[in-house]
């Protein structure tokens, strides 16, 4: 099976994100594929690694001194084999065609374990919203639904939200649709609760990803009471992390952003993290800020130079990755095993390197992969779009309640596929493997299309 790894990096070379996403289901499914001919047959694979469509478009947007900016838009359309493309937009600068597929591949299993009938898709934009005013925010969301709306739809592709893309620009970005479509359908989800959002829609992430890691502690006897937690990161799904660890009874020692982190040892509560909400939320500041208001907080910068990142090297129980791709490296993953890290949980796409991945498993830490702890967010926006459909809105009690089964429900289907695939306790394998047989059921049942 190296051979379809060896065929993407010959066709596209510089995409080494999404070669990493493909190479770690390649090595999980390879043991099945051996033993299914008819898989191999119908070269599932080599579709599966090709998306169905890419979109790459120009988005020019004025700016508040009146000069025309370009910055170039997509959409990686990457499966619809179990339903409509749905996954997250990203506006940051390091946004590229690599990033886009890589995000889309982990999509559609993440998608595909949420027990909801969707694909998986991702798209956005090498946009850098730090420091815009609202205007150009706004000036740019429509600028880029002015190609994606005829993209996109209710059932064809619903966008959600990712890094850099919140309440505020899926309301231009929405708002835009709708005006171009002259129709108000649930084509994208996080939106207000106003108008179509779902209840807890922003917490769908976060809360998925604690009560993912309550289970997998549940299965060593243990829970998160007390527990010691370094979460990075400080947006929608750090916060909203954090928030459930705090409900929990766990103690939140750490945040963090791509200037540097902040180390609480007294622990983050409700309030602080308010404050946090108010930092990067409302003031779009720096997570610096809070060790003005909370001065026993240590703050540490990060420079480029640094080969890894000193908030893995504090000691806890239990560690939350909710910044970024590939935020735990080699040496960030010795720290943790050296600190003897318990539980190692991915809130963010793939934020850990394959080698920290191995470093981690071989000390028996308990990992939990992000496409099957991420599936709260994925199942949110599915819940939304069941409400939308529906034309009804439920309650934040029966929103949680649904959370809470599909990650019961997730975790177990993980648990159950990895020792059934003589891999016991192997949350990667588990993910991997029950996601690659839904997806590639549907595909084998549809024919060759
Ligand atoms: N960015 C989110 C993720 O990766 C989007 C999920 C969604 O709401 O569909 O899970």
């Amino acid at each position: 099976m190296t051979a379809i790894l060896e065929q993407i990096k010959t066709v596209d070379p510089q995409e080494t994100e999404f070669h990493q996403a493909v190479k770690e289901l390649v090595e999980s499914v390879t043991p099945l594929l051996a033993q299914t001919p008819e898989y191999v047959m119908a070269g599932v694979l080599e579709r599966l690694v090709e998306p169905e469509r890419v979109l790459s478009f120009r988005v020019p947007w004025v700016d508040d001194r009146g000069k025309v900016q370009v910055n170039r838009g997509y959409r990686v359309e990457m499966s619809s084999a179990v339903g409509p493309y749905k996954g997250g937009l990203r506006f940051h600068p390091s946004v590229n065609l690599s990033i886009m597929k890589f995000m889309a591949f982990e999509q559609v299993f993440k998608n595909a374990l949420t027990t909801m009938p969707l694909g998986g898709a991702a798209g956005g934009s090498n946009f850098d919203p730090k420091g815009k005013s609202d205007e150009e925010i706004m000036r740019f969301c429509q600028a880029f639904m002015g190609e994606l709306h005829r993209h996109i739809g209710p059932s064809t592709d619903i966008l959600a939200a990712d890094i850099g893309v919140g309440a505020r620009e899926v309301g231009y970005l929405f708002g835009m649709y709708r005006r171009l479509r002259n129709e108000f359908t649930g084509a994208m989800t996080g939106k207000g609760t106003g108008w179509g959002g779902s209840l807890m829609r922003p917490q769908g992430a976060g809360y998925g990803c604690v009560y993912f890691a309550q289970e997998m502690l549940a299965t060593r006897k243990t829970s998160l009471a007390k527990k010691t937690c370094l979460v990075s990161g400080a947006g929608n799904v750090a916060q909203s992390t954090v928030e459930k660890l705090i409900e929990l009874g766990a103690r939140v020692l750490t945040l963090s952003d791509s200037s540097g982190f902040i180390y609480d040892g007294e622990g983050i509560d409700m309030e602080k993290l308010a404050h946090v909400r108010l930092i990067k939320n409302v003031r779009r500041g720096r997570i610096e800020e809070y060790v003005e208001k909370y001065p026993q907080a240590i703050y540490t910068p990060l420079t480029a130079d640094m080969e890894s990142n000193p908030l893995w090297r504090n000691r806890a129980d239990c560690a939350f990755p909710c910044a970024t791709q590939n935020e735990i490296n080699e040496p960030d993953a010795y720290h943790l095993i050296n600190n003897n890290i318990k539980l190692v949980v991915e809130g963010a796409s793939m934020p850990c390197t394959p080698r920290a991945i191995e470093i981690l498993m071989g000390k028996r830490t308990l990992f939990g992969p992000n496409k099957a702890t991420g599936a709260g967010g994925a199942a949110l926006s599915g819940l939304e779009m069941a409400q939308n459909n529906m034309r009804l809105s439920w309650t934040r009690a029966e929103v949680d309640e649904r959370l809470q089964l599909i990650m019961k429900e997730v975790h177990q289907t993980c648990l159950d596929t990895a020792a059934r695939h003589g891999t016991p306790g192997n949350y990667i394998n588990g993910a991997n493997i029950a996601a690659f047989n839904k997806v590639v059921s549907a595909m084998q049942d549809q024919g060759v299309v």
